[in-house]
């Protein structure tokens, strides 16, 4: 299926069809299963009551479960004014695919609450995030077995510990309650590592997609992200960790987007001093030793190796991707590229690393989160001494037999047991590097498969096929 002309706009969520239906249009699978898998399993719309300032006020809100082949359903929970159902929808449905190409064992879902959080103070924010979640307890739709929350954008570690509290308020003494969300502090349950995690998983996929020289080559670049130029769109979390991991492997990040404005800098900005302007004037604009642009859309068409749109949906559309002039895009938001886009920086032989891949490094690592609360103790608590051990009694040997002496900071480096960090960034890293592979090999041997975003729906598609007929149902 291709993109429809004639057709002004295409939906979020008809976009995320778009590209399953292409991708489908290249595998031999039952027109019905191709249905369930495409279809959102349960859509839950809320409305509730709310006191701000003395009034009542009445939140919209979603929580869509897209696919129960895998239980529990996982996705994150977004605050934001643009929230409606086919945003939710859409999410969810890419929740689902990014979950099968991670080989993450669940289903995908998302959860949308409209308000703006700028606009409530800490304790109406903590009011609404408690009433949603009990919005979600009274249908089930929240629960460590059945549908995990983590946070998505406007939502952070905060909200989470709230809907944690919450959950274990109404089901006092379950043992495993803390695995009804994701995304915690570390002192409530969470894990190490998960807030870069999203950021660190963009930087991981994208050092593996430059490695290859033969791509590279293509696109007239050389291996490697050092020396690479680096627009990005968006410095919250997600954004901000992509640019921190860019930066310290040498990329040079020339241009930043943020809400109020943008800033330009030939010679690199660091994106910790960035922060720390935007912590203190409450603006990114007037960094100091940089430009700042009159329009902070004028980044996405300037000239640069990588853009990563880390913002949200249908940034780089039919009427600006033309004018686009990097030649790597990196979807760090979900759904930054609209299908027009999309067609037309094919054609341009612009590569795209997509979103169900690229960003899924948040779910990978909440997946760690989730099962070290279903197991109840520290990654590497039980194993990191006996290593330690271990490899000390193995480097004693290697200097007894070779009669050379390390240094004690050598000896460190090799002997020292793996941390519960340790864990999560080299599980992390070999997820990313895994499923990048899973998706090049299908668009390289694959003749009717031209680009890496229908090779990832390839790769997510066979997977819960797979889930399916597994369980008898579909041929
Ligand atoms: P966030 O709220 O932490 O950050 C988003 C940032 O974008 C904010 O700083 C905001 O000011 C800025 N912004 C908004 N509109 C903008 C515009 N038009 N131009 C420039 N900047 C703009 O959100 P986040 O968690 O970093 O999520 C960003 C994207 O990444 C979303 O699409 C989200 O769905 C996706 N994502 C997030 C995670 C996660 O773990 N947080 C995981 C996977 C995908």
């Amino acid at each position: 299926m291709s993109v429809d002309k004639s057709k002004s706009k295409y939906s979020f969520y008809e976009s995320v069809e778009l590209y399953f239906d292409k991708a489908a249009s290249t595998m031999r699978y039952d027109a019905g299963l191709l249905d369930q898998i495409k279809a959102c399993n349960s859509v839950y719309q809320m409305r509730f009551p709310v006191r701000i300032k003395n009034k009542i006020q009445v939140i919209e809100s979603y929580r869509v479960q897209h696919s129960h082949h895998k239980l529990p359903t996982k996705g994150g929970i977004r605050f934001s004014s643009k929230v409606n159902q086919d945003e939710v929808m859409a999410l969810a449905a890419l929740m689902t695919y990014k979950c099968a190409i991670v080989d993450v064992p669940f289903g995908g879902a998302k959860g949308g609450v409209k308000i703006s959080p700028s606009k409530y103070n800490e304790d109406q924010l903590e009011r609404i995030t408690r009433r949603y979640t009990t919005e979600l307890i009274k249908k089930n739709f929240i629960g460590p077995g059945t549908d995990v929350p983590a946070p998505d954008y406007g939502t952070g570690g905060r909200e989470m510990s709230w809907i944690l509290d919450t959950y274990q308020t109404f089901n006092y003494g379950d043992i495993n309650a803390m695995g009804c969300v994701t995304g915690k502090p570390v002192g409530q349950g969470g894990i190490r590592g998960r807030t870069e995690a999203t950021g660190l998983g963009v930087f991981y996929g994208t050092r593996e997609a430059v490695s290859y020289e033969e791509d590279m080559a293509a696109l007239g670049l050389t291996t490697g992200l050092k020396g690479k130029t680096v627009i990005l769109q968006g410095l919250g979390n997600v954004g901000y960790w992509s640019a921190k991991f860019f930066h310290d492997a040498g990329a040079k990040i020339i241009a930043i987007a943020e809400y109020h404005g943008a800033i330009y800098n030939k010679d690199g900005l660091n994106p910790d001093k960035v922060l720390k302007h935007i912590k203190k004037t409450g603006k990114i604009v007037k960094f100091p030793g940089a430009e700042t642009l009159s329009e902070r859309k004028d980044v996405l068409t300037m000239k640069c190796d990588i853009l990563i749109p880390a913002a949200l949906e249908q940034q780089i559309h039919k009427g600006n991707a033309k004018a686009i002039k990097a030649k790597i895009i990196c979807e760090a938001a979900n759904g930054p590229v609209t299908p027009e886009a999309d067609a037309i920086l094919n054609e341009k032989g612009v590569m795209v690393l997509p979103d169900m891949y690229l960003n899924a490094g948040g779910v990978t690592v909440s997946y760690f989160e989730w099962l070290k609360n279903l197991s109840h103790v520290r990654f590497g608590r039980m194993d990191k001494r006996f290593n330690q051990g271990a490899n000390e009694r193995m480097v004693d040997l290697v200097e007894k037999l070779t009669g050379n002496k390390l240094t004690d900071r050598q000896k460190n480096t090799i002997t020292k047991g793996a941390d519960e960090i340790d864990l999560v960034y080299s599980g992390l890293e070999e997820t990313m590097v895994s499923a990048y592979r899973d998706i090049r090999a299908v668009w390289k041997k694959n003749k009717k498969i031209d680009d890496l975003r229908t090779a990832a729906f390839h790769v997510a598609i066979s997977k819960v096929a797979q889930s399916y007929q597994a369980l008898g149902i579909f041929p």
